[in-house]
């Protein structure tokens, strides 16, 4: 495997220079930014593979960073790990909304770091199946063409939005959905669901797929994601 080039964009000098240490020995060539300033001048010269990034930055902040490669066609593409301190819920959803691939709390270990990395990079090379494939993961199965369930190889009833809002999860195994781009995917953004009517429907999901219902996880204060 041809090595990942990855950027670090942190003004905390340790918690760089130990992300730096730590993805170098695992064989990644890193780059590394204290500023969004510099960051930005540094991608626009050379497109890493993926972007760790501090939300708490002095001038420009993760976000403003976020905003400004996602928006731009050149660089929307490249995954984005945000590193947020572990209070900093609303954070990580405006974050994951903004278009950032996945997130990490501070303190981190490097086996943690390095795991997230890795899922983050495999995830880019693996392309999303169809909308209209076929699924089948863990103990279940979903056929989008028949609106059909199974869990263990039986049929389970599901809503149309129930489907939908499983359907979402189960094609991205492993990534974390905010509630609202879980309304966004399901229905439509025009449509008038909350925050709170989507944690019904999982509660209502998870009851029916009964053995394959803990395969829908609970991101505390941020959102959902299904089982890898
Ligand atoms: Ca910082």
């Amino acid at each position: 495997m041809s090595k990942a080039n990855i950027l670090i964009i942190e003004d905390e000098e340790d918690i760089r220079e130990l992300s730096r240490y730590n993805l170098e020995k695992e064989g990644y060539a890193v780059s590394c930014a204290d500023s969004g300033e510099k960051a930005v001048q540094e991608i626009r010269k050379q497109a890493p593979d993926l972007i760790l990034l501090d939300l708490m930055l002095p001038g420009m902040d993760g976000f403003e960073i976020c905003k400004i490669l996602k928006k731009d066609d050149e660089t929307s593409g490249i995954p984005i790990i945000m590193v947020t301190a572990k209070s900093e819920e609303a954070d990580i959803v405006t974050g994951l909304e903004l278009g950032a691939e996945d997130y990490i709390t501070k303190p981190f270990s490097p086996a943690v770091l390095l795991a997230r990395v890795r899922t983050v990079l495999r995830r880019r090379q693996t392309t999303p199946a169809d909308a209209s494939e076929k699924i089948e993961i863990h103990n279940l199965s979903l056929d989008p063409k028949r609106f059909e369930t199974r869990v263990d190889g039986k049929p389970v009833d599901l809503t149309a939005t129930e489907f939908a809002l499983l359907h979402l999860l189960a094609r991205h195994p492993g990534w974390v959905f905010t509630r609202t781009q879980i309304i966004d995917a399901v229905k439509g953004s025009d449509y008038p669901v909350t925050d709170r009517s989507v944690d019904v429907q999982v509660v209502g999901l998870r009851k029916k797929l009964q053995s394959a219902g803990t395969l829908i996880q609970t991101v505390h204060g941020v959102g959902y994601r299904f089982m890898e």
